[in-house]
């Protein structure tokens, strides 16, 4: 098969178009013809590699997948050839005490498949394979297309905002980077929760899209004074939830912007990891601070629930030949991408 492969971390010409042998499925494993896979940030950090995460060397990144089943494992019962799946891409024991009570990302084997595993475990290649367990139904009114560019970013932000930021109807949402992968997502599960979506981008073109999707109020991080907006937005309150993931650059702003008692809920240091932070916020406003990792299997499920209403919709940028994966990664490590790019196999 064909895939995308590198075997040193580095810049997007580190990524090789190879010819590697195809998956077999273990017992447990079922192998699917990738239809199309979804990029993430986190194949930028896998190729550019990361302090104190190991990477499997050579690798095939990619956790967003949705194709066909092709081959299934002896001992898989529930799963038929060629059932259309899409992958949760939390790869854990299933057996012990965490993974039995939904916490399956604090299991002492918890990976993300495509980005922890290895080597050459993940989506974007012609063929790829997962723990049957991971497979789960294509949505049925999604394309291929679409229903990849779903999986990561939906269970990522349901987890952050719904079970997490616990977020109620008419709290005020402050979301960074709100049309990254992420942010589409952000936007509208606020939505769906009847809260009030304060958007930011660093385009107008960019907000346009953020209004369309139900943003409330957006705001410019090239142009506005984000802190004077949002206090003028909350008649002085400040926001009830900031939604975070972009780190360094932008966590002293977003403590700034939280209302007394409010929360901040963070996935992720897109602009760096070494964020200041002053303390006396934290204990003087009872300001909360919580850190939210992937999502479980669950969690997926129930989100998707609302894509197969028609309540979530994918947001895709633009649809790319898997070959030039390297492109579609400058891309977002620009900051060019509205939602999505969904990579096709030749
Ligand atoms: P995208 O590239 O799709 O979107 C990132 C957005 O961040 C951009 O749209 C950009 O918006 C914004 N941004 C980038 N730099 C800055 C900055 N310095 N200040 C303000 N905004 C900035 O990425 P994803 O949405 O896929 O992922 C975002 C982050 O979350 C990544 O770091 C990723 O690794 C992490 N993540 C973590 C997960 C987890 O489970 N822990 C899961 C998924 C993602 P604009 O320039 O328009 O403001």
């Amino acid at each position: 098969m064909k895939a995308i492969v590198f075997d040193r971390h580095g810049e997007p010409d580190v990524l090789r178009y190879i010819d590697l042998p195809e998956p077999k499925a273990g017992p447990n494993e079922v192998v699917i013809k990738v239809a199309a896979s979804a990029c993430n940030f986190n194949d930028i950090w896998a190729r550019r590699g990361l302090p104190g995460m190991k990477i499997i060397l050579p690798h095939i990144a990619g956790s967003d997948v949705s194709g066909v089943v092709v081959e299934r494992g002896s001992e898989v019962k529930d799963i038929n050839l060629g059932d259309e799946v899409v992958v949760h891409c939390g790869i854990a024991c299933r057996h012990c005490a965490y993974c039995t009570r939904g916490e399956e990302f604090f299991c002492e084997q918890f990976k993300i498949w495509g980005f922890q595993t290895g080597p050459n475990d993940g989506a974007h290649g012609e063929y790829c394979k997962v723990p049957a367990v991971n497979a789960i139904p294509k949505p049925k009114n999604l394309s291929h297309q679409e229903a990849a560019s779903i999986p990561l970013v939906l269970v990522t932000v349901w987890r952050m905002l719904v079970t997490r930021a616990r977020i109620q109807a008419g709290d005020f949402v402050m979301i960074w980077g709100s049309t990254g992968g992420l942010g589409v997502m952000a936007i509208q599960i606020a939505k769906l929760f009847n809260a009030r979506p304060i958007a930011i981008a660093s385009s107008d073109d960019k907000l346009e899209l953020a209004r369309k999707l139900g943003a409330e109020f957006v705001l410019n991080r090239k142009s506005h004074d984000i802190l004077k907006q949002v206090r003028e937005i909350t008649d002085g309150r400040r926001a009830d939830i900031v939604f975070e993931h972009t780190g360094a650059e932008t966590w002293p702003l977003s403590m700034q912007c939280l209302k007394w008692g409010g929360t901040i809920v963070t996935c992720g240091a897109t602009s760096g990891f070494d964020a200041h932070m002053d303390i006396r916020l934290l204990w003087n406003k009872q300001q909360n601070y919580l850190g939210s990792h992937l999502g479980n299997k669950g969690e997926l499920v129930e989100a998707l629930r609302f894509v197969e209403r028609g309540l979530i919709k994918p947001v895709i940028d633009r649809v790319m030949p898997l070959k030039d994966l390297g492109k579609a990664q400058t891309l977002m490590e620009t900051n060019t991408v509205q939602g999505k790019i969904v990579m096709v196999p030749n």
